[in-house]
């Protein structure tokens, strides 16, 4: 398993590499390893090549991982979450939501978190490039929707988050970016709140994201390889993992 930490180095090395050409200290920067289909043991060598931060994108799989690593190991939920999975996802414990994404879900989130005595730290997803099939706030509904969203006492929102549409080429990336860094600070002039985080960039593209201002970087493929299909689950585990 030193392939991969042959590989995280070299991630780290190209978000060294960016943040200097951006005048940003690469400190600024937080690699969530996207660990979602890898079995513990892969994320086991990843922790034990230093890397700590996992995100993961279903909160089955990663209730099933997060008991079998080490304590230190720390979870972000990367991906969409869905209203019926709420408490679930509040008990696995994840440090950061990337994925909040519509107002009614983020009442939800805030009154569930009450009651679970929560107050978890999100970022806001945003459609910057309007795609009808991605998951996100579109720019102008969120301005719309902000005073809103701020009002919801338990959820501590910290930033956006956004996956611009694939591309083969990291610089067809740049533009949203920017759009998601501008979208950031118009709101925090706006609303005078603090929106400090940017979680933006993937394996193809997070040298771009960390020069256009990103503070996490959702790296998996860079990291493990190519994913199988299907979400991890326990050997023997009958369960079906439908989220
Ligand atoms: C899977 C996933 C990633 C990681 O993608 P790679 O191209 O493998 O780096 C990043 N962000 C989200 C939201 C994902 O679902």
């Amino acid at each position: 398993m030193n392939e991969i930490a042959d590989r995280l180095a070299a991630v780290h090395t190209e978000i060294a590499a960016a943040a200097v050409r951006a005048g940003r200290s690469a400190e600024e920067i937080e690699l969530v390893a996207v660990s979602k289909t890898h079995p513990p043991e892969t994320l086991l060598a990843a922790l034990d090549a230093g890397q700590c931060v996992f995100g993961e994108n279903r909160v089955q799989e990663a209730r099933a991982k997060i008991p079998l690593l080490p304590g230190r190991a720390r979870w972000h939920l990367i991906g969409h979450l869905q209203k019926n999975k709420i408490r679930h996802a509040l008990a696995a414990g994840f440090e950061l939501y990337h994925g909040l994404d519509t107002l009614e879900l983020a009442r939800e989130f805030d009154r569930i978190a009450e009651e679970a005595g929560q107050f978890p730290r999100v970022l806001l997803e945003v459609n910057v490039a309007g795609e009808t099939s991605k998951f996100g706030f579109s720019p102008d509904q969120l301005r719309a929707e902000m005073e809103a969203l701020l009002a919801l006492g338990r959820l501590q929102i910290e930033g956006l988050m956004t996956i611009p549409p694939f591309a083969p080429e990291a610089e067809n990336s740049r533009p949203f970016f920017i759009a998601l860094r501008e979208l950031r600070d118009r709101l925090q002039a706006e609303f005078r709140v603090p929106l400090p985080r940017l979680s933006m960039g993937m394996s193809g593209d997070f040298a771009v994201a960390v020069e256009e201002g990103a503070t996490l970087v959702r790296v998996g493929t860079a990291i493990f390889g190519t994913r199988r299909g299907k979400a991890w689950k326990p050997a023997g585990d009958a369960a079906s993992f439908d989220d």
